[in-house]
């Protein structure tokens, strides 16, 4: 049987590894830490936590908690060791960190089909591969991932927009249509008067931010062309209704006037779930984004899936170039998971490893790589970066919108996301039991 490399030892790498060597295949896990650090991480142990030393909810109604149950299921060794170094966090899954990486650590420099070499490889090996380099991704390998992917497939820096629920949208204030009639209505506009939208402009400007780290400022200089929403504030009262606020083009078929500003959400899944605040891409903290955001009218009870990010973020254009399954379409031997792939937060990229390294180790046993049901949060996590608008695309974390619906409506949102709990996990299990056959 063939050695499968694992590129990274981060939250996806460590799983990804653990669970080759799980089933009897030898691997190399290259870790680059401590001869090189990205800028992010501070020691030398497989999965560290770069910043909060939480997994989110822990409720498994909950997105973060459905995907740890998820993970329970599947053996996990990211997710077991979490529940064992977990400290109280008042429901959360949060972990004393320390333990949780060194633990992690240990666990698998005793495994004996598993050689940890200390060293950033600069290429992508032959064979079968996993790459798990995460979010810093060391520049020399960046290069020559590019070359393999193309120029435009690898981005360096994110600068996310706030994804909204779409069913948390008021539709009563907010209304469909495209700037001047153009195609077909595609964007929710949510109208501002001058009153408004001066108030609104006002508490941008003075709003609290996130201080940038030295590298993502570096990297932030790159970017002018893509300038974070309070900024645009600070340039000016009227900035904003010169750029993604400005209202020409529209106005609002209820009262047949143009508002005196707009802010533009477009879809941003197939099913019309999720909404993009286009260009509000912000460093603001994420406390002021929600209090900040909920003054837009028809926002007033927004559900933020993800808030606004501008940060350095290596990720790929997963889907132009990756299956469901974690594979690339121009080369199934190699797959890859974590942050890299633009699945967001610790336990998304646990999970990717999970998947990820269960794949490599069933090509190298002859088996069909797995996809994982649509209907569990680990599964459409990944039909969602394989299939989503390559345009358009942006980091993911796991969360409800992207589920495909019940045969039901059901208006209640803490029953509904019970219900797709109870359907995740229970078509996980048939899955689990037809693998095991
Ligand atoms: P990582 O955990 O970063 O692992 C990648 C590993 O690959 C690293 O150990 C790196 O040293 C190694 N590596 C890179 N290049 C090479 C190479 N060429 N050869 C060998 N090894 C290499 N997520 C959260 O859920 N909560 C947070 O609070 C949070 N805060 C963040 C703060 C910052 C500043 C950043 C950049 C990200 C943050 N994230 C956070 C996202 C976080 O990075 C991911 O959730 C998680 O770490 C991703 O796991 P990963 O395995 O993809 O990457």
């Amino acid at each position: 049987k063939q050695t499968i490399h694992v590129i990274g030892g981060g939250l996806a790498g460590t799983e990804a590894a653990w669970q080759i060597a799980s089933v009897g295949i030898s691997v190399v896990l290259w870790e680059m830490r401590p001869n090189r650090f990205g800028g992010a991480h501070h020691t030398e142990h497989l999965a560290e936590l770069v910043c909060s030393n939480s997994f989110g909810a822990m409720a498994s109604d909950r997105a973060a908690g459905l995907l740890h149950e998820e993970l329970r299921q599947l053996n996990s060794i990211v997710i077991s060791k979490a529940d064992e170094h977990a400290v109280p966090a008042g429901g959360a899954l949060a972990v004393d960190r320390g333990q949780f990486s060194q633990d992690l650590t240990q666990t698998l420099a005793q495994h004996p089909l598993i050689e940890l070499r200390r060293e950033a490889l600069r290429v992508i090996p032959e064979g079968i591969v996993v790459l798990a380099t995460g979010p810093l991704t060391s520049p020399e390998l960046a290069e020559d991932l590019r070359r393999f992917t193309g120029m435009e497939y690898l981005s360096f820096f994110d600068a996310a927009s706030p994804i909204i629920v779409g069913e948390s949208i008021n539709h009563d204030i907010a209304f469909l249509a495209s700037r001047y009639d153009k195609g077909e209505a595609a964007y929710l506009n949510c109208p501002m008067n001058k009153e408004q939208y001066l108030q609104f402009w006002q508490e941008l400007r003075t709003a609290e931010q996130v201080e940038l780290k030295d590298f993502e400022r570096e990297t932030a200089k790159f970017f002018e062309a893509c300038l974070p929403i309070e900024e645009l504030a600070r340039r000016g009262e009227d900035t904003m209704r010169y750029g993604p606020l400005k209202p020409v083009g529209l106005s609002d078929s209820r009262t047949g006037e143009r508002p005196y500003a707009v802010i533009q959400l477009r879809q941003e899944d197939k099913a019309g779930q999720l909404w993009n605040m286009v260009g509000f891409q912000t460093n603001l903290r994420w406390g002021e984004q929600k209090r900040i955001f909920q003054m837009i009218p028809g926002l007033e009870n927004a559900e933020f899936v993800r808030l606004g990010v501008m940060h350095r973020n290596t990720f790929l254009n997963a889907p132009v170039l990756m299956q469901p399954s974690l594979q690339f379409i121009n080369r199934p031997t190699l797959l890859a998971a974590g942050q890299i792939i633009g699945t967001e937060g610790y336990t998304a990229a646990a999970a990717g490893g999970w998947l990820a390294g269960t794949n490599a180790a069933r090509l190298a046993l002859g088996k069909e790589p797995l996809t994982l049901p649509k209907t569990t949060m680990m599964g459409s996590l990944f039909e969602f970066i394989s299939s989503a608008s390559p345009k358009h695309f942006q980091p993911m974390p796991p969360n409800f919108g992207i589920f495909p619906e019940l045969g039901q409506k059901i208006k209640n949102k803490q029953e509904r996301y019970g219900r797709y709990r109870d359907r995740a996990l229970a078509d996980l299990k048939e899955l689990i039991n037809s693998v095991q056959q």
